[in-house]
């Protein structure tokens, strides 16, 4: 009797657990979009008290402009890599961002871009670094990832590259604004004396008094086949030198994509971002730890990078639509765009 009640007890448990796994399984996965698009155009000490009418209406004008394109792309069923690329473009083509024409200078009073791209779907990524002389960075991040064996090309290299994939190669006077130039000379004046490490930072701040400083773009999409793809493009930090790089062409910190997770574009001092890996970090903690899109910005930027003494912000958005925008600083310039057609566009903290 004893081995009957065991038996009965042994397969009662067995169907029980056999009926809690279908229910698991079917456990509803609640999309919040079936597609959407996120952008900013770049972090800091962006205050409304240094921002005339006229500069913040063109900001948030150019941000719905970008925005619109690439959302148009998503709702037609077009691809998260088509969305991102045409929508960085906008931005890379508007002297206000710190991307393709109106990109900060270097010490040498050259232009040098960096830009990346990232596919959520392979994991293949493109990147380019220190390019002076084609059109837009983002295109040629993303010939590198497809046309090439490579994820990062530099320099005269990539240029070479660029051209032989026919790319608009401009000559690099293309990439000059007064604004940007005049931000150059400030810097340099004030750095005449040597400034420490926290001078330096002051300085690139102050810098960015006419918002002249700020401006890397970025884009992350999710496209109705619920793909991600996420890219970023800059002109990296203004007076850099000895070829600087940033943390915008770095796979990982600048940008990171991945339909498991999220994609992530990153603005801020790159340095701090690079050493942080910001990006993939985002990444990780969701799919380690299967944290919220949400919780990993936040710990990343407002916990981990803060501590480091990094500022900045990303954009982000997950696999199921929801989006992302956390900065640590005044400002970030930002927009969004669900499947709805829902439009934000924000520049200060709220
Ligand atoms: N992250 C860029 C860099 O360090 C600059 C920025 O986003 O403002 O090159």
């Amino acid at each position: 009797m004893k081995k009957v009640f065991f038996i009965l007890s042994v397969l009662l448990i067995f169907v029980g657990c056999e009926t809690e796994k279908p229910s698991l399984k079917n456990k509803k996965i609640v999309k919040t979009n079936d597609f959407a698009i996120v952008i900013h155009g770049g972090a800091g000490t962006i205050l409304k008290k240094n921002m005339t009418v006229e500069t913040e209406t063109a900001y948030k004008a150019k941000l719905e402009e970008a925005i619109k394109v690439g959302h148009a792309i998503l709702k037609n069923g077009g691809t998260s890599t088509e969305a991102v690329m045409q929508t960085i473009q906008v931005m890379e083509e508007s002297p206000l961002f710190n991307a393709g024409k109106g990109a900060v200078f270097t010490h040498e009073e050259t232009n040098e871009l960096d830009a990346s791209f990232m596919d959520g779907k392979t994991l293949n990524a493109g990147a380019v670094a220190g390019v002076t002389n084609v059109k837009s960075p983002i295109e040629l991040a993303i010939k590198v990832m497809t046309d090439s064996d490579h994820v990062m090309l530099s320099g005269k290299g990539a240029s070479i590259f660029a051209k032989e994939k026919g790319l608009e190669i401009v000559d690099p006077s293309y990439f000059y604004t007064e604004r940007r130039f005049k931000s150059l000379q400030r810097i340099k004046n004030k750095n005449k004396t040597e400034l420490d490490h926290d001078d330096k930072k002051a300085a690139f701040y102050d810098a960015d008094i006419k918002n002249a400083k700020f401006g890397t773009v970025g884009c992350v999409a999710l496209d109705k086949n619920g793909n991600i793809a996420a890219g970023t493009s800059t002109g990296g930090m203004t007076n850099k030198r000895w070829g600087r790089i940033g943390d915008a062409p770095i796979i990982g910190s600048g940008t990171y994509a991945n339909n498991k997770t999220c994609g992530v574009s990153s603005t801020g001092w790159g340095e701090y971002f690079i050493r942080s890996q910001v990006a993939y970090d985002i990444s990780a903690q969701m799919e380690y730890q299967n944290k919220s899109l949400k919780a990993a910005t936040t710990d990343v930027i407002q916990n981990k990078l803060t501590k480091l003494g990094g500022t900045g912000g990303v954009v982000a958005l997950d696999k199921n639509g929801n989006m992302s925008f956390e900065f640590n600083t005044a400002g970030m310039y930002r927009a969004s765009m669900d499947d709805k057609g829902i439009l934000i566009v924000k520049i200060y903290k709220e």
